[in-house]
């Protein structure tokens, strides 16, 4: 293409304002990367994270008497929280644990803000504190930006071999939680050829961690996290947030700006040229891990990592200021309203936890040890056997809901004439085993009534169990 061809060519089309930190106007990716302010938050993050991180790791292996801490078995519907295993029986039990994290959630941020962002989201932790100091060891930083000092050859590869590694370590760690560590160890041990589905499991899982914290990085917490969208919602003008403060830092001191003289006017005292703390030197900007600019107000990027109060405590120290131009506080304190620590929402989520947690020990109080339900028949309702006995088929699911295996018996109940066989003896369930069960009853035909008899059957484990139920046998009219 010539010069004037070149000059012809149309000009991608731009966006009139910037949509996303992480977009261009011309829509292409704009990378971060953010340089890494240290101050007294940035230590205290670094021991959370790095708590955080081996905690993360050591949960799956943490087990008492066989029984995990945590295990989320998806395949066999049974998720074992704090030592204790949901059923899928325990939909209720299972849902009022989940509903009430949730509004805890809603909670610790209406009263903390988004702290769980900043300070223990595994996204955040990750990223900030094994990812992006990775990148910063192997590539190098310079200027303001905290842009890799050398973008390419071995030092490229390595960076990528690393993040393979580490990515490999996460991918391990959450499909822990998902497996437990015993078939994870087998599965890492053994061949690719004897678990092919394990292994692509793997592989799947590696290299969803890898695209996510080697190339989508933050745009994680801008576009696809769900619960930034919530902040909005979420946060009131009393919520602890991290927030710039207009009234200490505005007007900016315009870089080589000379002041401007001010009008005397006769008989008044001579104006004073107000000058705000803020010296715009975008150090809060170029710290930010989402690329925005704190002082624009509080916005859905911010993930409240606290960067920019390190950043901007050590601008002020340096220019002989007082910290906390840029603080953890919140917008009713900075429009110099008093903070109000009891507000509806605050008290209204521990109401609504408290109901969902006595509904929990409720249903966990008056939980049996098995669940037992009647299955609908199928085929025949009856059929006459070579004596001229009339025969039911009845089938129930059984499921053991206790912590032991048991064996579990079937009793027809005052009734001396009905005889009950069963398909399989002895039934033996394990903790969590479900199974079906299929009743023969053999019966005289003068038992029945206009086509119909009940009886009562006793269905009990060799423990406390015990449960009688009343089924409908049917006859010849
Ligand atoms: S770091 Fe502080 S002084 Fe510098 S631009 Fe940000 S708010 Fe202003
Ligand atoms: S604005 Fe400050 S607290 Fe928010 S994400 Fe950026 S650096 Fe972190």
């Amino acid at each position: 293409m010539t010069e004037a061809e070149r000059s012809d060519a149309p000009m991608p089309l731009q966006s009139p304002e910037q949509v996303l930190t992480t977009l261009t106007k011309e829509g292409k990716r704009a990378w971060m990367f953010p340089r890494l302010s240290k101050g007294r938050f940035l230590s205290m993050r670094r021991v959370v994270a790095y708590l955080l991180i081996a905690i993360f790791g050591i949960i799956p292996y943490i087990k008492v008497g066989g029984k995990p801490f945590v295990l989320l078995d998806i395949v066999h519907r049974k998720f074992t929280i704090f030592f204790y295993t949901f059923l899928p029986t325990d939909t209720i039990l299972l849902a009022m644990v989940i509903i009430s994290f949730f509004v805890g959630i809603f909670l610790i941020t209406a009263v903390f803000g988004r702290v769980w962002c900043g300070w223990a989201c595994p996204q955040t932790v990750y990223m900030e504190f094994l990812y992006r100091p990775i990148e910063r060891l192997v590539m190098g930083t310079k200027g303001k930006g905290g842009k890799p000092r050398n973008a390419g050859g071995g030092r490229f590869l390595l960076l990528y071999f690393l993040y393979f590694i580490a990515s490999c370590y996460i991918a391990h760690v959450f499909i822990a939680y998902f497996v437990g560590v015993d078939a994870l160890w087998q599965w890492v041990w053994g061949s690719p050829f004897k678990h092919p589905v394990a292994f692509l499991v793997m592989a799947a899982v590696t290299g969803l961690m890898m695209f996510d914290f080697a190339f989508f990085r933050e745009q994680m917490c801008i576009i696809a996290c769900p619960y930034g969208r919530f902040q909005s919602v979420l946060l009131d003008k009393n919520s602890l947030i991290v927030t710039y403060d207009p009234n200490r830092g505005e007007p900016r001191k315009q870089k080589g700006k000379k002041k401007v003289s001010l009008k005397v006017v006769e008989g008044e005292p001579e104006p004073q040229q107000k000058e705000g703390d803020c010296i715009d030197c975008k150090m809060c900007v170029t710290t930010c891990p989402t690329g925005i600019d704190i002082r624009n107000g509080l916005q859905l990027e911010c993930i409240s990592c606290t960067q920019c109060i390190d950043a901007c405590d050590a601008v002020m120290e340096k220019i002989g200021k007082p910290r906390g131009l840029i603080r953890y506080s919140s917008r009713a304190n900075i429009d110099g309203e008093s903070q109000s620590f009891f507000r509806p929402r605050v008290i209204i989520y521990p109401f609504i936890i408290l109901i969902l947690l006595s509904v929990f020990v409720l249903f966990f109080i008056s939980k049996q040890h098995a669940y037992v339900k009647e299955l609908r028949q199928i085929g025949n309702p009856y059929s006459i056997n070579e004596q001229g006995n009339i025969v039911n088929i009845k089938r129930f699911k059984l499921i053991n809901r206790d912590d032991v295996a048991h064996i579990y018996t079937f009793k027809v109940l005052d009734e001396k004439d009905v005889k009950l066989i069963l398909g399989e003896e002895p039934i033996k369930l394990e903790p969590g085993q479900a199974t079906e069960v299929s009743l023969r009853l053999v019966m005289p035909i003068n038992l029945f009534e206009n086509g119909k008899h009940r009886c009562k059957i006793r269905i009990s484990d060799d423990g406390a169990f015990s449960k009688v139920y009343t089924s409908r046998l049917l006859g010849p009219m």
